[in-house]
This record gives structure tokens, C-alpha cells and sequence, in this order.
């Protein structure tokens, strides 16, 4: 009798987006791909480890997705389900825990989402939190950030967003009132309709992301990467260069930091994507704690390049409740590389004509991959509203000073052009 391979459900996950995949097919774990609902994947052409294909529409009809998974389980059990898709992460937990698979339960999902929940929680437990305030429909800006003794500059973001999507930076009462309008009319697409919203402090400091591995509660810390120290008013992503190059202490400090975070929100299982800012260059000041693996696969991809460590890989044998393949330790792993995404920035708004400097990249022996989302023809919409990032560029170096000149190299390299409004495809 041959022992049956272990089955995820993997929702939400673009195809063109490798990693996932081929670490399943490495880990010998079989995918059952719920794809997005704009995106057609061929039967006949399935990424590698997938063996099914589940037409499901959870961020619409969840109700109706939790049944359908429920039946099927029933039917052909699976062993556990994955997202990384953000909106996502709360109702695979909570699939997880009515089916008594591998998760971190719907609270604590809901937790990492929400973020007055996560700062409440951050702040309970006596980590690092910003001043900050509630803003419900009802409330009047400018008297409940004077009322919660916050000074401007502060930070207005959607309690429940992604992507940077709406966040915005408000220097004083003159503009507060505007910019919540504002960001309540971006963000009425996310789950809420963008009505919770927070105002916090500006956090002035260096950002980083920090990519983590939690098994049986021990918080193994892979990469933590530099992300430029973007001062608004709104936060286009640019640049991820890993391993940072920070003063020992300072590590120290965001390891410390990091790790305790994970259990004040009682995530005691699988990937995380933690993003923090270094208040005045040395406090840890966690922004946010994703439960999954960051940035669609590509902290995977930093991650795998700095360690050797399989973090997808990991992940997923964590998901399907199997041991990890290489034991996840406490602490900060050690690189052994360098790894770097160049974020192309929109560098303007209007109908793409020419996108420069990408083709040749696909040759470059320093570029693993490149992705390209928006093309000649495409319409980027002006800040504060979010189009989606043009490219990435993933590369590996030896170490992080190459890293660096290789993307001093593409700011110079790739350039997008734009026709002012919409093109014709647009213009329904
Ligand atoms: P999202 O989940 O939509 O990405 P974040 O809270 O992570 O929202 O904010 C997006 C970006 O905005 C951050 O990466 C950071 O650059 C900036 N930002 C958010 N909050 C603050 C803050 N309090 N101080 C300074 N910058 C902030």
C-alpha cells in the first residue's frame, strides 16, 4: 500500500507567481488551487503540484465557500489550507479550525488583520505601539486626534487595508478633514467599505520588513530586510534589500522585538510577514504582522536567497501538519547571501505607452525573476488610489553592497512612459 501525499487547499495564489508551487512539488505535498476569480488557469496547463482546480469565491460568497470546502473535505479529505492573499488569511483559519486542521484560529487571524486589534494587542502586552485613535463614520477627526494627545504629523490608514492602499500622512488639523474623506472614498472596496479607520503617530525612521517561521510556538526569524524610509504622504513600496545591514544592538532589539510580538497576537504557528519602522533609527515599532508568507511568494524568495532554508517549503509542511523538513530554531537564522526586489515605481499616472529597461533585465545572470503586472495599454489611476505596482525585479547577490548598486543601476535602467487619461480600453 503506498501512503496517500498529503493535500492543501491553496487559495487565491497567481500562477505566474512560481514559488509556492515548486515548493510543494519539492515538499511532495499536492495543491488543490482555488484560483482568483479574475484569473483563468488552464486545465491543461496546471503550475507544478497542483492536482485540482476549485472554482470557489470566498471574498464574495464566504458562507457559501466555507460549505463547499466542508463537503469536500468530507468527500477527499485535505490535510490543511493556505492563503496568502491578506483579506484571505481569516477565513483559512477559520476553515481550519471547524475542519481540525493545522492553523492559528480564526481569533487571532482576525487579530493580525485588523489593525486596532493588533495595536490594542501589541500595546496590552507592553511592546512598541504609536499613540493612536479610532476613527468610526461618526467622529470628528480633528477632535479625536487632539482628543487621543496625538501630534501631527500623523498617519491615517484603513483598519483593514493592504497594499498601502489609502495610507496617508496629515500634517495638520487645517487638512485632517480632507484626507479622511479621501481615504474613506479609496478604501471603499476592502472588506469594512472602508468605514474603521486609525490615525496614529508618524513613525520617523528606516522601515524593514522582517520574514519569520513559528513552529510550536519557537519564532525562527529568516531575513530582515531594508525597505527604504518612505516619508508620504502616501507609501509607494520601492525597494526590499536583505540581510539589512543594522548596528548588533539594533538587531537584537528587532528580533526581540519580533519574536515577543508573535506571541502578544498568539500566533503560534506558520509563516509571518512582520513590517516595522526603526523609530529614530533604533526602536522597533511593528506597523503590521501578516500571518502568511509576504508579498505574494516573494518573502519566500528573499527569505529562501539570504538562508538556504526552504521558508515555503516550511510553511506548507507546517499547513499540511507535518514536521518541518529542518528544525525551525528561535532566533535569527544565519545568511549566508544577499537577495533583493526592486519595486518599479508608477513614477507618474496615465496611459502606459512604454515601460524601458525591463526586457533586458530577463538576461541579467543577477535576476532571477522578473514580474511584470502593468503593461503598455494600462491605466495607473494617481496616487492616493492603487493601480498595483508595474514590476518587480528579484535578483541575488553576493552580498548587500551589490544588492545596493544593482538597484542604484535600475533607478537609472527602467523608466515608464505615459499618454495623459485613459486609454481607449479604459474608457467604458
Ligand atoms: P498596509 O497594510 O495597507 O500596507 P501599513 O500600515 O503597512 O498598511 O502602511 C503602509 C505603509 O505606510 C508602511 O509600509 C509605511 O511605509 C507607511 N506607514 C504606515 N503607518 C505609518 C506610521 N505610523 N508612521 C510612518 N509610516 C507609516
Amino acid at each position: 500500500m503506498t501512503a496517500s501525499r498529503p493535500v492543501l487547499v491553496l487559495l487565491y495564489q497567481r500562477v505566474g507567481l512560481p514559488w509556492l508551487f515548486e515548493s510543494a512539488a519539492r515538499a511532495g505535498i499536492d495543491l488543490v488551487l482555488v484560483p482568483r476569480p479574475d484569473e483563468e488557469v488552464d486545465p491543461d496547463r496546471m503550475p507544478p503540484a497542483v492536482v485540482e482546480l476549485l472554482a470557489l469565491d470566498p471574498v464574495a460568497d464566504p458562507a457559501h465557500a466555507l460549505e463547499t470546502l466542508r463537503k469536500q473535505h468530507a468527500a477527499t479529505p485535505f490535510d490543511g489550507i493556505v492563503t496568502l492573499y491578506d483579506p484571505l488569511v481569516p477565513f483559512a483559519a477559520q476553515v481550519a479550525e471547524l475542519l481540525g486542521l493545522p492553523g492559528i484560529g480564526l481569533d487571532v487571524a482576525r487579530g493580525t488583520q485588523d489593525k486596532r486589534v493588533t495595536r490594542e494587542r501589541l500595546a496590552a502586552a507592553g511592546l512598541n505601539v504609536p499613540l493612536f485613535v479610532r476613527l468610526d463614520p461618526a467622529d470628528d477627526p480633528v477632535q479625536s486626534v487632539a482628543s487621543a494627545g496625538l501630534a501631527y504629523p500623523v498617519v491615517v490608514k484603513p483598519a483593514l487595508g493592504m497594499s498601502s492602499l489609502g495610507v496617508t500622512r496629515a500634517d495638520s488639523p487645517a487638512t485632517i478633514g480632507a484626507i479622511v474623506a479621501e481615504v474613506r472614498r479609496v478604501s471603499a472596496g476592502i472588506a469594512d467599505g472602508g468605514a474603521g479607520l486609525l490615525v496614529e503617530e508618524y513613525l520617523d525612521g528606516p522601515e524593514f520588513a522582517v520574514e519569520s517561521l513559528v513552529h510550536e510556538g519557537r519564532v525562527q526569524i529568516l531575513a530582515i530586510g531594508f525597505k527604504g524610509d518612505p516619508q508620504g504622504p502616501y507609501f509607494e513600496e520601492s525597494v526590499y534589500r536583505a540581510p539589512a545591514e543594522l548596528p548588533e544592538a539594533v538587531r537584537a532589539e528587532v528580533v526581540r522585538e519580533v519574536t515577543a510580538a508573535h506571541a502578544a497576537l498568539g500566533v503560534a504557528v506558520g509563516p509571518t510577514h512582520t513590517e516595522l519602522r526603526l523609530r529614530g533609527g533604533c526602536d522597533p515599532y511593528l506597523l503590521e504582522m501578516g500571518a502568511r508568507i509576504g508579498g505574494s511568494g516573494v518573502s519566500h524568495y528573499i527569505a529562501e536567497a539570504v538562508t538556504g532554508i526552504d521558508f515555503a517549503g516550511q510553511a506548507l509542511r507546517l499547513a499540511a501538519g507535518l514536521p518541518p523538513a529542518r528544525a525551525v530554531e528561535a532566533g535569527l537564522a544565519e545568511p549566508v547571501a544577499a537577495a533583493a526586489n526592486y519595486i518599479v515605481p508608477c513614477g507618474g499616472h496615465g496611459t502606459i505607452t512604454a515601460v524601458h529597461g525591463i526586457d533586458a533585465l530577463r538576461a541579467d545572470a543577477r535576476v532571477d525573476h522578473v514580474v511584470q503586472m502593468l503593461v503598455p495599454g494600462d491605466l495607473v489611476r494617481p496616487y492616493p488610489d492603487f493601480t498595483g505596482y508595474p514590476a518587480f525585479v528579484l535578483s541575488r547577490h553576493a552580498d548587500l553592497s551589490e544588492a545596493e548598486g544593482f538597484h542604484a543601476h535600475l533607478e537609472a535602467a527602467v523608466r515608464i512612459d505615459y499618454a495623459p487619461g485613459p486609454g481607449p480600453q479604459d474608457a467604458s
